[in-house]
């Protein structure tokens, strides 16, 4: 039945037209707008898919909530919540405002500030040795070795000045935990790890399992890091849409600029998406389509309400 919803979802979304490519990183501009590819991981393992579930992608903003669970495992969640902030910002997602506005830097880690700040917290004193914790920890979420796409990395590398700026301003403010520079490079690196729509519905899958791998059986964060992070992701996970997503699908969700989106089932597992195509707010037009069609029809609304019988 899972299968023939997904089909089916492909098949009516496929011809949705609405939408445009980012292209404010100039390789993002390159990707092809009618890819279209839905993967839901049951916490078992279990994988349904349609269209291009495995063509290869960067995961952009998807990175910030499995970053936050590493950095909460690392550093303890208390102290992640306190140095990051949680609340939504109602602001874009590279907004400097946001960073100002706080008065004590505070943001939130489902936007750059905050993500970067939590790039910062690695642990590690050296830029490959955070790196070798965060690679190592994403590729545990994924269940296989994930590697960098070379060339996002380096359109991304020369036209990230706004994100710089950003980690400026935090260190200025004592809000970051090393290198302005260094940590803006670690988060663009990361946000240029390449997945595919099936790895990101595992990944999403193992935040919807209590930080465990259906596949691999790795724990890769505790259970409670996991309920914090999808609390984050309700937030702030489809950037200032966040409330309108909430409401149409009652599940933690989280997008990225390359088209990328994951929703979390919690105790059930994980749904991700691939479409390029995005709308004004930056998500995905044909992944939220698809989220909200098999929320519906599979009955999964966090928030369901009826009457006791
Ligand atoms: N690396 C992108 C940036 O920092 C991520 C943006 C996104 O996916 O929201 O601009």
């Amino acid at each position: 039945m899972v299968q023939q919803l997904v089909d089916a979802a492909h098949q009516c979304f496929a011809g949705v037209g609405e939408g445009e490519v980012a292209d404010y990183i100039p390789a993002l501009a390159a990707a092809n707008p009618d890819h279209f590819g839905i993967c839901i991981a049951a916490s078992d393992g279990q994988l349904v898919a349609a269209g291009q579930a495995e063509q290869p992608f960067s995961i952009q903003s998807i990175s910030k909530p499995f970053l936050f669970a590493l950095i909460c495992q690392a550093i303890g969640e208390d102290s992640a919540k306190e140095k990051l902030g949680v609340n939504s910002t109602g602001l874009p997602f590279n907004s400097v405002l946001a960073v100002e506005r706080s008065g004590e830097g505070l943001s939130n880690p489902m936007v750059n500030a905050g993500a970067i700040a939590a790039t910062s917290l690695a642990p590690g004193d050296s830029a490959e040795a955070k790196w070798a914790f965060i690679e190592a920890g994403f590729s545990r979420f994924a269940g296989r070795p994930l590697e960098i796409d070379a060339t996002v990395y380096a359109s991304e590398r020369v036209t990230n000045q706004s994100n710089v700026g950003i980690a400026t301003l935090l260190s200025a403010q004592e809000r970051l935990w090393f290198d302005p520079e260094i940590s803006t490079d670690l988060y663009t690196r990361q946000c240029s790890l390449s997945i595919t729509t099936r790895d990101l519905a595992l990944m999403a899958a193992t935040l919807g399992n209590g930080g465990r791998q259906p596949v691999s059986g790795d724990q890769v964060v505790d259970p409670v890091i996991c309920q914090h992070v999808l609390a984050v992701m309700v937030t702030a996970g489809l950037y200032e849409t966040s409330g309108d997503w909430l409401y149409d699908t009652g599940l933690p969700g989280k997008s990225g600029v390359s088209g990328g989106m994951i929703t979390v089932i919690p105790g059930k597992g994980g749904l991700a998406t691939f479409s390029p195509p995005l709308d004004g707010a930056g998500n995905s037009v044909r992944g939220q389509l698809t989220a909200q069609y098999l929320s519906e029809r599979l009955g999964l609304n966090l928030f369901a309400s009826r009457p006791a019988t």
